[in-house]
């Protein structure tokens, strides 16, 4: 969502039938009134309005908008559907500032501005109609509620557009969490997540359910998560390091696609990101990673190894540095020597590896050895593996070694950098 989006508060348009009296809050019906001023309540920067129109005249009043107001319309959807059908056919729908019709019976749907966060807007909408209380905590309130005191809402009808947040937790300590996860968090009414990963993300408040889970059952926990934030709840499904690494992000698109319910696909759903476990690793021991590296999953549960092998070949064919994720479990305690047999096929010895255990966590240790010296009995898997590119080098500080794989490809040796690389790429920006 754009800054300017947020500047302004949404306005709340409340049409009424034609020949009505007109213009602020006397026209309004009670109920009207009574959901006015919850939204005010429960929206974090407030609510404009309410204006009151007639539906014969909404048009105009859109016309006239500025671009940037957010608005939720509370009304009949056909005449506010009409005097959209010029913005909504153009290219820069999505990008607009948030349009969102509310209906009598508490649905929120997101019409205009899918970019800016009109989908974030509807979900807020239906929580603050379905909290139970207006005036307490209605972030901790149970979101399913039925809001009846709508205007004509039937009470089951109450139905939210629910979030779902895919967060990223960092390698463990709290510093290293984006301070967007934290507040996903602290605003979440139910925590997915596998149980060692929940343990990071706390602490949680009483009201907000925790359902910790088997690490293995990525799909199901990620249909779970999408069955109750379309049940109107936020739900935030935890993992380690960045969650579009080897984690939940994708195993929810994946249960996305497949939906079954086609409510699914209008769920307001946002990843946010982490660090993941190399970059953490990366940072302690140097920067191995400050040239081409890539990262592979020594996991064979849902890829054969033959592939893992392949890629494993080629990365190293290609001479980047490589960050092994999942390098070792009881279950298949040979590959991590067959990956390192196959790597030392294309790297010298003296190649720098940093073995990285529990980074961020207690009991940290970070390891710098070298491809020829290490043994896979010091490798597990909370272990992140970097394995140099012919180009990484490693070099004392007090009390260790720093790693770094240079800019530079390949590395002016013993000369000078500046006799060896051309004027114009002397000094590469460093981002
Ligand atoms: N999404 C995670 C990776 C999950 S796969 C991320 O982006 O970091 C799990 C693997 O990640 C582990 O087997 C280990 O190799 C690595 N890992 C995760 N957290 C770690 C940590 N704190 N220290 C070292 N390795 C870690």
């Amino acid at each position: 969502m754009g800054a300017a989006h947020e500047a302004l508060a949404p306005l709340l348009v409340v049409a009424v039938d034609p020949g009505a009296e007109l213009g602020t809050e006397p026209g309004l019906e009670p109920g009207a009134a009574r959901l006015a001023d919850r939204l005010a309540l429960a929206l974090p920067g407030g609510l404009d309005g309410p204006v009151v129109v007639a539906a014969d005249a909404l048009a105009a009043l859109v016309r006239g908008l500025d671009p940037r107001q957010p608005c939720i319309y509370l009304g009949p959807a056909e005449p506010l559907v009409l005097a959209l059908a010029p913005l909504i056919a153009a290219p820069t729908a999505s990008r607009c500032a948030p349009i969102v019709l509310l209906t009598r019976d508490a649905t929120a749907i997101p019409l205009l501005g899918t970019a800016a966060g009109a989908a974030r807007l509807a979900a807020r909408i239906v929580q603050a109609l379905t909290a139970p209380d207006p005036a307490p905590a209605p972030v901790s309130a149970p979101a399913a509620v039925p809001a009846d005191d709508i205007p004509g809402a039937p009470a089951s009808a109450a139905r939210a557009t629910g979030r779902l947040a895919v967060v990223g937790l960092g390698p463990g300590a709290a510093g290293l969490m984006a301070p967007d996860v934290r507040a996903e968090l602290d605003q979440a009414e139910a925590i997915i997540g596998y149980r060692t990963y929940l343990e990071l993300a706390g602490p949680f408040r009483p009201g907000q359910r925790v359902l910790a889970s088997d690490n293995r059952e990525e799909l199901a926990r990620a249909r779970q998560a999408l069955a109750l934030a379309a049940a109107g709840e936020r739900v935030v499904v935890v993992c380690s390091g960045d969650p579009g690494v080897f984690a939940m992000a994708a195993a929810v698109l994946e249960a996305l696609e497949q939906a079954p319910e086609p409510s699914w696909q209008a769920l307001d759903i946002e990843m946010l990101p982490g660090i993941s476990a190399a970059q953490a690793a990366a940072a302690r021991a140097g920067a191995p990673l400050g040239h081409d590296f890539c990262v592979l999953s020594l996991s064979d549960n849902l890829k054969p190894w033959a592939q893992i092998a392949r890629r494993l070949d080629h990365a190293a064919a290609a001479d980047l540095v490589i960050a092994l994720y999942n390098p070792r479990s009881r279950a298949r305690p040979g590959q991590l020597q067959a990956a390192l047999d196959l790597l030392r096929a294309h790297r010298a010895p003296t190649t720098p590896v940093v073995l990285g255990r529990e980074v961020g966590r207690p009991g940290e240790q970070v390891l710098v050895t070298t491809l020829g010296a290490v043994r896979p009995e010091q490798v597990d898997m909370r272990t992140v593996v970097i394995i140099g590119s012919s180009q990484t080098r490693q070099f004392p500080r007090p009390g260790g070694v720093w790693v770094y794989t240079p800019r530079w490809y390949p590395r002016p040796l013993s000369e000078g950098v500046s006799e060896q690389v051309p004027e114009a790429t002397a000094a590469p920006p460093t981002d």
